[in-house]
């Protein structure tokens, strides 16, 4: 493999910029040139495409966004839109692609595979974390870290005037990120949408449980997949007579500098993707499996579950007071 390129696909993330530095300078201590791909999968129809080296890597680490841009392309989920993606590979001599982004940008990389051949390899990067082979994706730990920050504010405020709030958090269709901010934010209750809602037994005796206890402030936590929090908050006040306040998080979230877990995760599997294709593999995706990195398939990565951790969400029923007592 003599030239590669990057492109970063779907919604963006924190650290995929410290994934494109790690993927270009790993090329180029590998002996492979790597050029940059701009907009996705578009990028790759349009030939808008970048040459990066050492110095256009440098100070990619700890800029949050993505400078190759993200997009999400309906051509090249045709025939036709993959012909012209093939060509531009032809024209830049391009023999490998390393994509960065959620299950779609998997898909995508495996047909163009499929249908023209040239090698791939997958990293996945997206807050939402809901990428079923691997336990970690990159700029999870940031967006955690934001919507905590976020989260800690409001507490403030909201605890001065004695009010409920009801936040709302990104995660798509997932509840990864809404629980683990639940948890570390200490919330009243938590909603996601792997677990059916019983609103009494979730909500209302939590809130009843918090205020017997003498709080005066109820944090309760929504993951976007449920539906609109403001919903959640219009039953609140049903219910208990309460006025709750809400904020929907939104955009931040996929915003700022990675932390230090994004960056390392970023530049390992940065690595790992183009090693990968050095030695001549294709269709694979990087992976971290109980801590350790791996890789897959990309047709048995897609086929793969994932549920929430279910032992982080018995933790988080059970310091709520919303589980019985154990009988120890
Ligand atoms: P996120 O989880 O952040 O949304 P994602 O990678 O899942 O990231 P998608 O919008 O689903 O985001 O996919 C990104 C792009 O991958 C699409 O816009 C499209 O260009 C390409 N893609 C998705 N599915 C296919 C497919 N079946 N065939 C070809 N290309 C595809």
């Amino acid at each position: 493999v003599k030239r590669i390129g990057v492109l970063t696909s779907g919604g963006d993330a924190p650290g995929m910029n410290a994934a494109i530095r790690s993927v270009v300078r790993a090329s180029m201590h590998m002996g492979i040139e790597c050029l940059g791909i701009r907009r996705g999968f578009n990028g790759l129809i349009t030939g808008d495409i970048t040459s990066m080296d050492f110095v256009q890597t440098s100070g990619l680490i700890g800029r949050g966004g993505t400078v190759l841009y993200t997009a999400r392309s309906e051509e090249f989920k045709t025939d036709e839109g993959r012909k012209k993606a093939a060509n531009t590979c032809k024209l830049f001599g391009l023999e490998g692609i390393v994509g960065i982004g959620g299950d779609g940008t998997y898909r995508g990389l495996l047909e163009f595979s499929n249908q023209e051949g040239v090698a791939v390899v997958g990293v996945p990067g997206t807050i939402d974390n809901d990428i079923a082979c691997t336990e970690y994706t990159i700029g999870y730990d940031t967006a955690c870290n934001t919507a905590l920050e976020a989260i800690d504010r409001l507490k403030d405020t909201m605890q001065s005037h004695e009010r409920c709030s009801v936040v709302e958090v990104m995660g798509r269709h997932a509840g990864h990120l809404a629980l683990y901010v639940g948890v570390a934010c200490g919330a009243t209750a938590v909603l996601i949408p792997e677990k059916k809602i019983d609103f009494e037994r979730d909500v209302v005796e939590p809130i009843r449980a918090a205020r017997l206890a003498g709080r005066t402030h109820f944090m309760v936590i929504v993951a976007e997949g449920v539906g609109s929090s403001y919903d959640v908050a219009a039953k609140i006040k049903e219910y208990t007579g309460l006025d709750p306040r809400v904020t929907v998080l939104g955009h931040v979230q996929r915003g700022g500098s990675p932390s230090a877990r994004d960056r390392m995760e970023a530049t390992y599997m940065g690595y790992n993707a183009v090693e990968l294709l050095a030695q001549g593999k294709t269709n694979r995706v990087v992976a971290m499996q109980k801590g350790a990195y791996v890789d897959y398939d990309i047709n048995e990565a897609l086929a793969m579950k994932k549920g929430i951790d279910e032992r982080v969400y018995t933790v988080l029923r059970a310091l709520i007071g919303a589980e019985d007592k154990l009988n120890i």
